[in-house]
């Protein structure tokens, strides 16, 4: 039987992402339905967030799981900013270019690369049978002094991975999909329903 869940999110691009990293597994992801209109993200939390945007969709899909993922950039020396806000860091309409600015301009004092650590982290909340599950992805890496690469989207052209020396935009889409953050969370999800 092939195990289905429902991710709270209309956007193809990030559906298809996921599904890339369960191709292995069996596992099918369906995006919310069209006519959804999911509320603001008002959590102050990445699990919050994940968990308002799981619990909304709850309310349509009764008999599969459902998902809702929350993703975003802290970095250590500005308090963990951008965090929650990291899609609209630079303010409204989100903005990849004046995001990545706003960061580096921020950073500009901090010369060693060592003052410039960073984590993406993904947190998935899972909603099955009334049961609340969280599952995080991390990864580790340094804010680089100007932008390398043109894959990818959102921080990926300044934030390194130490193991790798490169940029996340300077990976190809499978390469990334094997290391990222959201990849660990939605490993640790399948593991989850593939066991349970
Ligand atoms: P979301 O919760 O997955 O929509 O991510 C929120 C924001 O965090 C994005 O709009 C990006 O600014 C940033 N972000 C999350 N994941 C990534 C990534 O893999 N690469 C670059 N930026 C990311």
């Amino acid at each position: 039987m092939t195990l289905t869940f429902y991710l709270a999110t209309k956007n193809k691009n990030k559906v298809s992402e996921i599904q890339d990293i369960l191709k292995n597994t069996g596992i099918l992801v369906n995006p919310a339905p069209l006519d959804i209109i999911f509320p603001e993200e008002t959590g102050k939390s990445f699990e919050e967030n994940a968990l308002i945007k799981a619990r909304h969709l709850k309310k349509f899909i009764s008999k599969e799981p459902v998902a809702g993922e929350d993703s975003g950039l802290i970095v250590e020396k500005l308090g963990n900013l951008p965090g929650i806000i990291s899609a609209r860091f630079a303010g409204e309409p989100a903005d990849d270019r004046k995001n990545i600015e706003k960061l580096l301009k921020m950073l500009l004092p901090y010369k060693d690369i060592t003052e410039r650590k960073a984590r993406f982290i993904t947190v998935v909340a899972l909603i099955e049978n009334n049961e609340e599950r969280f599952f995080t992805g991390e990864v580790d890496g340094f804010i680089t002094f100007t932008p390398r690469g043109t894959n990818g989207f959102g921080y990926d052209p300044v934030f390194e991975i130490p193991s790798i020396g490169k940029t996340f935009a300077e990976l190809t889409k499978g390469e990334k999909n094997k290391i990222s953050h959201r990849a660990i969370a939605f490993r640790k999800l399948a593991d989850y329903l593939l066991k349970r």
